[in-house]
């Protein structure tokens, strides 16, 4: 029996068992659906034109260049695009897989990006992607890396090497997510880094990186992992993230 006709066996024993769901709706995909359902896909909260032209996040005239934020905040990346609101569906879809450890949304997650990527790329012309490094404690807690996850995922579809080495969480920092800007900013603080072994072999230092999560809310993790980055020497830094929140605080 071939090595690939004993992985289509398993595949069908395994669906029959745990049959692919809609990541949004959690009902039971038919063979033709593939990663979505089409009601949810209808509905997933995509982000539009116009956006920021620096952090992708929605904003409400087309003579705006860049939102609020971005207008008074510099940021330490280039640019950065999301594919959906953090809303709706698309939140449910994105809690479940970093809450419930969901890791078979990531094809899902994965073909967002990818699009993303397809537009953003040829101009960006990175030499890798970087997830945003999660704690060793944190993943042990979880059990999984969904950045990590989301980045290999992206890296397969793309063909562009992940460097998991290149960053480094230098510890362990509470949940965020209910900080105001200030705070979470404080509490982020040289929170990364690059390790010093790369930092002085500078040739494996690339020029162009793609830093990779699930959301971006205001920008901190990414301004901190990008000011890291840049002092090791990378010279262009870009995001992609999954969601994308609308506030700032
Ligand atoms: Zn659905
Ligand atoms: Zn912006």
């Amino acid at each position: 029996m071939s090595c690939s006709c004993l992985y289509d066996i398993i595949s069908i024993i395994i669906d029959a068992f745990y049959p692919p769901r809609c990541p949004v709706c959690e009902k039971i995909l038919s063979i033709r659906e593939e990663m979505i359902c089409p009601e949810c896909l209808k509905r997933l909260p995509l982000v539009q034109e116009p956006r920021c032209m620096r952090c992708g996040k929605p904003i409400d005239s087309p003579e705006q260049e860049y939102c609020s934020d971005c207008e008074v905040h510099p940021h330490r990346f280039e640019e950065g695009r999301s594919a959906l609101l953090y809303e709706k569906g698309a939140r449910k879809a994105v809690d479940r897989l970093k809450f419930y450890n969901k890791r078979e949304y990531i094809p899902f997650f994965g073909t967002c990006l990818e699009k993303l990527a397809n537009e953003s790329f040829p101009r960006w012309k990175p030499d890798c992607l970087v997830p945003i490094p999660m704690h060793p404690w944190k993943r042990a807690e979880r059990g999984f890396d969904q950045a990590s996850l989301l980045a290999r995922e992206l890296g397969k579809r793309c063909g562009i090497p992940v460097r998991e080495d290149l960053l480094i969480r230098t510890r362990y920092t509470a949940a965020s997510k209910r900080l105001g800007r200030s705070r979470r900013r404080k509490n982020l603080r040289g929170v990364f880094a690059v390790p010093e072994h790369i930092r002085t072999d500078r040739i494996s230092i690339p020029r162009s990186v793609v830093l990779i999560d699930d959301i971006y809310t205001t920008g901190a993790t990414m301004d901190e992992a990008g000011f890291a980055l840049r002092r090791a020497g990378v010279k262009h830094i870009f995001f992609l993230t999954v969601c994308i929140g609308r506030g700032f605080s």
